[in-house]
C-alpha cells in the first residue's frame, strides 16, 4: 500500500539519493532540510514514516526524535546516523524513542529501501513479506560482495587495455576496447552501488570516444587525465568495496550464500505435520526449489498473498478431506491465482477423492510418504504448467554481473529470467526459452544490441516481442537508434531498479493484454473457438503420441433464451461471465476451457477416466446451480446447464468426430430434461437431430 514518507536530512544529495527508491515503489516522498521544517511537514503531510538523518542544522537527529515522541507523534521512525561512531553512541536510547530501524551513512540505497519496506510489512502477510525482503537483501548483498572481489581485476584489465591503446595510436580497435571495458564497469558497478567508480569510468569512456579525432599532443594530455582517473577509481573502488563488505559482514548468512543460486521455483506445501514439512524443505533445497511451508489454511492463504507462488502441494487428510479441497478453491480464488497449478498429497486416492480433486483442480496426486524423485517429478510437472502463466524474460548482456543483478530484481517479482552473455547464440536460446520480453545491452563484443534487435524484427515470431535496451550510452542519437531498429523502450545504465521494474511490468502487461485480446473472449474470459481448437489439436497429437486418452465436454446453458427474455440481456451476460469464471477456477490448470459460441462452452481434459471427469463436471454443475444471479430489476434467479462428454479414442479419433459425439450427447441431455451431463450413448437417441 502506498505510504507517505518524510525524509529529513541537511544534505540534499542524500535526500535525492534515497527518494527514488521509495517513489519507484509507489510511495509518496516529502522532504525537509532541518528540524523545524520537518515538524511542519508532520502536521501538513501526515507521513506514515519518517527517515531522520543526523545531525540536522538546527538540532541533533536523536533530539528531534525525542521532541516529536514527547509531542505524541507515533509514526514509524528510521534513524540514519552520520557515521558509525554516532550510531553506536545513540544505540542505547533508540528503543526509548521507539526507533525500530537504524543505519549509518554511507548506505546502499537499494538495500536500505528493502530494510525500510520491512518496517511497513506489519499488516497481513507481514512475516512472509519480511522474509521475502530479507532473502532479497541477502542475495543482493551477495552479488555486491562478489563484484567487490572481482572489481580490482576488472580495473587492472582496463589498465592493460589503456597501455595497449597508448602504444598503438593508430588502432581504432584498441581505443574501442578501452571504451568498452570502461563502459561495462560503469554500468554494472554503478548499478551495484559503486557510484564513484562509475563516475570515473564514465569519464574514461567519454574521453576514449572524444580522442578519436584529436591530435597526438591533445591525446597525450587526455591519456594523462585517464591514468589519473584510473588510479582514483582503484582507490575509490577499494573504499567503496570496503564499505560494501562492512554492510555485508554485518549479516551473518551472506558469506555462506556468496554463490547463492536463485531457486527455480517457489512451491507452497500445506501440511499439519511440521516434521514432514521440514523433510520436504530439505528435498527442495537439494533441487533448488524454494519451499514455502504452511501448517494451516489461514497461514497458506496468508503466504500465498505475500509470495508469488508457482504451485501448491496440499495434503488431503483422510479424516477431513474437504478442508483440503476447500483450500484449493480458496487459493484459486485469490487475485492472480486462477492458474495456480495444484497437487494433492493423499495416502490413498479413493474415487470420491479423485472426483473432488479433479473438480478442485489437482494436476497431480502424490502418495505419502513420497520419495525424493517423485517430489522432483511433481515439481517439474507443476513448474512446466505454471511457466505458461509467469512472464519469461531474457536478459542479454555481456557483463555477467549486470545480467545477474537485473535477473535478481525481476525474479524477486516472480518472473522467470534467463541470462545470456553471448549475443551470437541468442536465436538458439530463444528457441529453447521463448521469452515474453527481451532486455538487451547495446555494446557487446562482435555485435551491437541494435543489430540483434534489427535481426529479430525480421523473424515473424519475434516481431511483437517487447524489447528494452539497457545501456550506458545516453546520447540522443542512441535513443533514436534504439527506436529506429525496432526497440520498444530504453533504460540508461546504471539502472535504478525500481524504474527497471516499472518499465518491464508495464511492457509485459501490455503485451499480455494484446495477446489475450486476440485469444480470449471478453465476457467469459475463456479461449475463443479458434485458440481453443489450436490448443486442442496439440492435446490430440500428444495423446496419439503417448497413447493416452483425453475427454472433451460441450456445455450449453439451459433455457438461456428465457433468461434473456425474462431477466434482460445484461443479466444474461452476467450468467455467461459467472460460468466462465467458475470453469476457469475449477479443474486442472492444464485443462482447456473455451467459449464455443453463444451460450455454449467447451472443455478438454487430459488423461483421467471419463467417469471421474463426468462426476467432476457434474460437481461444477451443482455449484453453478447454486450461484445466484440478478435480473436487471434486482430479482434473484438461478441457472443450469447440460453437457455431453466424449473421450478419445473410444468415441472418436479426430476432433471433428469427438465434437460430434459430444454434441449428440448434449442433445440427449437436453431431451432427458436438461441439467445433467451425459457421457454414454443412450438407447433412446431420437432419430431426428434437432437444434438446441
Ligand atoms: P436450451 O435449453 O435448449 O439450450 O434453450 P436455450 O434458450 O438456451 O437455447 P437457444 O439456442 O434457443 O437460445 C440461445 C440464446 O442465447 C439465444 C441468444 O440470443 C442468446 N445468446 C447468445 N449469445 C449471447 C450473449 O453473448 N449474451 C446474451 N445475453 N445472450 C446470448
Ligand atoms: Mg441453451
Ligand atoms: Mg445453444
Amino acid at each position: 500500500m502506498a505510504k507517505t514518507i518524510l525524509i529529513v536530512d541537511k544534505d540534499q544529495g542524500f535526500r535525492k539519493l534515497i527518494a527514488p527508491t521509495f517513489e519507484g515503489r509507489g510511495h509518496k516522498v516529502v522532504q525537509a532540510e532541518n528540524g523545524r521544517a520537518a515538524k511542519e511537514s508532520l502536521e501538513a503531510d501526515k507521513p506514515d514514516l519518517v527517515i531522520v538523518g543526523s545531525p540536522l542544522p538546527d538540532t541533533s537527529g536523536i533530539q528531534w526524535v525525542e521532541d516529536i515522541r514527547k509531542a505524541g507523534h507515533e509514526l514509524e521512525v528510521v534513524f540514519v546516523a552520520g557515521d558509525k561512531t554516532e550510531l553506536s553512541e545513540v544505540k542505547p536510547v533508540l528503543k526509548d524513542w521507539n526507533i525500530n530501524l537504524s543505519a549509518s551513512k554511507p548506505l546502499i540505497p537499494f538495500v536500505f529501501g528493502a530494510q525500510v519496506e520491512c518496517q511497513f510489512a506489519t499488516e497481513k502477510g507481514g512475516d512472509a513479506q519480511k522474509q521475502k525482503l530479507k532473502d532479497f537483501e541477502t542475495m543482493f548483498l551477495a552479488l555486491v560482495s562478489k563484484y567487490a572481489r572481482v572489481l580490482p581485476e576488472k580495473l587492472s584489465l582496463l589498465a592493460q587495455a589503456i597501455e595497449k591503446a597508448k602504444a598503438e595510436p593508430e588502432s581504432k580497435e584498441s581505443l574501442d576496447e578501452v571504451r568498452g571495458q570502461a563502459h561495462k564497469i560503469k554500468g554494472t558497478g554503478g548499478s551495484l552501488g559503486f557510484r564513484k567508480v562509475g563516475e570515473h569510468m564514465a569519464f574514461i569512456e567519454n574521453s576514449a570516444v572524444a580522442m578519436a579525432d584529436k591530435s597526438q599532443d591533445e591525446r597525450d594530455l587526455m591519456w594523462a587525465e585517464i591514468d589519473r582517473r584510473l588510479v582514483e577509481a582503484q582507490i575509490d573502488g577499494d573504499e567503496e568495496a570496503r564499505e560494501v563488505m562492512e554492510v555485508v559482514q554485518g549479516k551473518e548468512e551472506v558469506a555462506s550464500s556468496g554463490d547463492h543460486q536463485p531457486a527455480m521455483a517457489r512451491i507452497m506445501v500445506v501440511d499439519e505435520d511440521e516434521g514432514f514439512l521440514e523433510i520436504v524443505e530439505d528435498l527442495g533445497k537439494e533441487r533448488l526449489v524454494e519451499i514455502i511451508k504452511a501448517t494451516s489454511q489461514l497461514e497458506a492463504l496468508d503466504k500465498a498473498s505475500a509470495y508469488p507462488l508457482d504451485a501448491a502441494l496440499i495434503n488431503i487428510l483422510p479424516e477431513t478431506p474437504d478442508s483440503g479441497f476447500q483450500l484449493a478453491k480458496d487459493l484459486r480464488a485469490l487475485p492472480g491465482y486462477d492458474n495456480l497449478p495444484l497437487a494433492f498429497i493423499s495416502g490413498d486416492a479413493l474415487t470420491k477423492d479423485r472426483v473432488e480433486g479433479a473438480h478442485a483442480g489437482a494436476s497431480l496426486y502424490l502418495d505419502k510418504p513420497f520419495e525424493s524423485d517423485s517430489l522432483e517429478k511433481a515439481v517439474h510437472h507443476l513448474v512446466a504448467i505454471r511457466q505458461g502463466g509467469r512472464p519469461r524474460v531474457l536478459v542479454c548482456d555481456d557483463d555477467e554481473f549486470f545480467g545477474n543483478t537485473v535477473a535478481l530484481v525481476l525474479r524477486n517479482e516472480g518472473m522467470i529470467v534467463r541470462t545470456l552473455t553471448d549475443p551470437n547464440i541468442i536465436l538458439d536460446v530463444m528457441q529453447e526459452f521463448p521469452p515474453d520480453m527481451l532486455l538487451l545491452d547495446v555494446m557487446m563484443p562482435g555485435v551491437t544490441g541494435f543489430e540483434v534487435c534489427r535481426m529479430l524484427r525480421l523473424i515473424p515470431r519475434w516481431q511483437d516481442l517487447p524489447i528494452i535496451f539497457l545501456t550506458g550510452q545516453t546520447g540522443v542519437e542512441a535513443r533514436v537508434e534504439a527506436f529506429r531498429c525496432g526497440g520498444d523502450d530504453y533504460l540508461p545504465k546504471p539502472v535504478v531498479n525500481e524504474e527497471l521494474l516499472t518499465r518491464v511490468k508495464v511492457r509485459l502487461d501490455r503485451a499480455k493484454m494484446l495477446r489475450e485480446r486476440s485469444d480470449k473472449d471478453t465476457i467469459t474470459g475463456l479461449l475463443l473457438r479458434r485458440a481453443f481448437s489450436e490448443q486442442l489439436s496439440a492435446i490430440l497429437a500428444e495423446s496419439q503420441r503417448v497413447k493416452t486418452n483425453f475427454s472433451i465436454c460441450l456445455l450449453d446453458v439451459d433455457h438461456f433464451k428465457k433468461v434473456n427474455d425474462t431477466h434482460g440481456h445484461l443479466a444474461g451476460d452476467n450468467v455467461l461471465a459467472g460460468l466462465g469464471q467458475l470453469l476457469s477456477r475449477r479443474f486442472r490448470v492444464d485443462d482447456l476451457r473455451g467459449r464455443w459460441g453463444g451460450e455454449e462452452f467447451i472443455l478438454a481434459f487430459r488423461r483421467e477416466k471419463k467417469e471421474i471427469i463426468h462426476k467432476a463436471v457434474t460437481r461444477a454443475l451443482e455449484e453453478f446451480r447454486e450461484t445466484p444471479f440478478f435480473s436487471d430489476e434486482g430479482q434473484e434467479f438461478h441457472c443450469s446447464f447440460s453437457g455431453g462428454l466424449a473421450t478419445f479414442p473410444d468415441d472418436g479419433e479426430s476432433i471433428f468426430d469427438l465434437v460430434q459425439a459430444s454434441d449428440k450427447r448434449l442433445y440427449i441431455a437436453k431431451k432427458q430434461g436438461r441439467n445433467r451431463i451425459i457421457f454414454e450413448d443412450d438407447a433412446e437417441v431420437p432419430s431426428v437431430k434437432a437444434s438446441h
